[in-house]
């Protein structure tokens, strides 16, 4: 089981099936730590959690368990870090380069970065390689140039005349960091989800406490030493791994001024009730249930591949998955045929197997509750056209899977379910108002494909649709200068791009008499 309190908090040797080939090998058998002001140090109740190897259920490594004594103390020490100006009192230039070689030094230990994440939550070591690793090392490079261009505005007032006459005013607003920010993050790619968080509050200056989700806590605690490394002041950067509860003593924490939050749309509900108390601010990124819409026209030679991608990608553990993909009646058995196909042909194996395409769910506990909704989908009389079960043997795998024949009030179309898991439905080829209002017709409000060849729909769908990412007649492309975040249930805020810099900092009005 993952996510197991491990009372002795002794030491681990890794027990992986595929030999590990980088630093990850001599880096993984010791017990990691928290890293609280700077200090590597033991959980206040010396508990440590196990990480297991989702492709075996095999313990490979321990991680300290951190509750809320060690939430405390890494807030007093994001909280002294923030108010002595360790961070802030350095140039914008100057931080700028430590940010830049923050990225610069992710892409030195690539092959480490990438080994840890592919064990730790299963995912091919080659999309690891060529996507998570790159990507999160893209954020800090892009985010180390916003640093020396962070500034506020002159605003010219007509205030003078009504309440002073003949006085004269300067007025000016400065963006100053929001102080300490409490970060918690899931599993599903947890290195490129602690670099989106971390990034954006170093590029802004503020002080942080992270907490990685239980079961992949491994590339945020070696992200922190990299930060370390890179010339990051101490208590500036706090990681506390542990178990849901460590999260919820962030988001309740009075010491902390704003929760980031990323995950289900479930937890973030939960989030905003506990950060009512000293009203921090809030920003999340939750769940989805995208859209993906092939039209008529479209060329079925890169829609068809792109439609599986936009759902197996990832083993559909992605908030943005195309999991409920809608074809237009004249392609609909062409595209049934060929996502379910490809889907078919997804060689399934441990994530360190440089031939796997998927690889095993996160967990024990995902891996039910996937099967739970295979279960379900059959239950309510929709029709599995490939998958629909778990793969034998060990480890979490479940077998991409295509139905068809599903209702809108069906689980499987109605929830998020995290898994490889895609329903195909046709639509009427002219009926584009209807495809979209079935596209919107979902309580979460993320992503959405369209793939079509006529320009003019390409764009009024993409206005008629409710999320915050369109892609077309392309699906997952992610930029660190792109705003990635949610309608509706989907969240609050933006991640990315220079819109986070605004959650991050707090706009103050200055006005003087001239
Ligand atoms: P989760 O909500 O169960 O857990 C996410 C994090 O919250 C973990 O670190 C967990 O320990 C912590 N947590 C759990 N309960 C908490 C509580 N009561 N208070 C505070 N923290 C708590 O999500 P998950 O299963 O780890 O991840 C999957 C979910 O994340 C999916 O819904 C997915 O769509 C979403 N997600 C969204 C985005 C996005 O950018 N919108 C990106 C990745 C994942």
């Amino acid at each position: 089981m993952n996510n197991c309190i491990n009372v002795t908090g002794g030491a681990k040797m890794a027990d992986t099936a595929i030999a590990l080939k980088s630093n990850a090998q001599s880096w993984l058998p010791e017990a990691k730590k928290l890293l609280i002001g700077g200090k590597w140090v033991d959980a206040s109740s010396g508990k440590t959690l196990d990480v297991v190897d989702p492709s075996n259920g095999k313990v490979v490594a321990a991680v300290a368990a951190g509750a809320k004594e060690d939430i405390d103390l890494a807030v007093k020490a994001a909280r002294k870090s923030f108010d002595t100006g360790k961070w802030t009192s350095m140039t914008p230039s100057q931080r700028g380069r430590i940010i830049h070689k923050i990225g610069d030094l992710i892409l030195d230990n690539i092959d480490e970065f990438a080994e840890l994440e592919s064990l730790d939550n299963g995912k091919p070591i080659t999309i690891a390689k060529a996507a998570d690793v790159p990507l999160s090392a893209d954020i800090f490079h892009y985010m180390s140039g916003w640093v020396t261009k962070i500034e506020g505005n002159t605003i010219p007032i007509s205030t003078s005349g009504i309440y002073a006459p003949g006085t004269d005013f300067l007025s000016y607003t400065l963006k100053e960091p929001v102080g300490v920010i409490g970060q918690i993050i899931p599993w599903n790619f947890p290195l490129l989800m602690a670099a989106w968080k971390l990034a954006p509050v170093l590029a802004t200056g503020n002080s942080v406490v992270l907490k990685p989700a239980p079961q992949t806590p491994l590339s945020a605690v070696r992200l922190a030493e990299v930060m370390q490394e890179a010339g990051v002041p101490d208590g500036v950067v706090n990681v506390v791994t542990g178990g849901d509860d460590t999260g919820a003593a962030i988001s309740a924490h009075d010491g902390i001024d704003k929760v980031a939050f990323t995950g289900s749309t479930e937890v973030g509900k939960k989030i905003i009730q506990a950060a009512a108390g000293n009203l921090k601010k809030v920003t999340l990124e939750l769940g989805g249930k995208s859209p993906n819409i092939i039209f008529p026209d479209a060329d079925l030679e890169t829609a068809i591949p792109g439609a599986a991608s936009a759902i197996f990608f990832n083993h559909g553990q992605c908030c943005c998955a195309g999991s409920r993909l809608y074809a237009g009646k004249k392609v609909f058995d062409k595209v049934l045929e060929g996502v379910s196909k490809a889907a078919e042909n997804i060689k399934l194996g441990p994530g360190l197997d440089p031939n796997t395409e998927m690889g095993p769910l996160v967990s024990d506990e995902q891996f039910t509750k996937v099967q739970g909704f295979l279960d379900s989908g059959k239950k309510q009389g929709a029709t599995c056209t490939v998958g629909g079960e778990a793969q034998d043997g060990d480890g979490y795998f479940v077998k991409p899977t295509v139905f068809t024949g599903t209702k809108p009030s069906m689980k499987i179309i109605k929830e998020e379910i995290f898994g490889p898991v895609v329903a195909v439905e046709s639509f009427e080829d002219d009926d584009i108002d209807k495809v979209i209002k079935e596209a919107n017709n979902t309580n979460y409000g993320l992503a959405a494909g369209v793939w079509t060849s006529n320009l003019a729909r390409a764009h009024s769908t993409a206005a008629k649709l409710r999320t915050g990412t369109v892609w077309i007649n392309c699906y997952n492309i992610f930029d660190a200068a792109l705003p990635f975040g949610g309608y509706k249930e989907s969240g609050w805020g933006r991640e990315m791009g220079h819109e986070i810099l605004d959650a991050y900092t707090e706009t103050k009005a200055v006005t003087l008499v001239t």
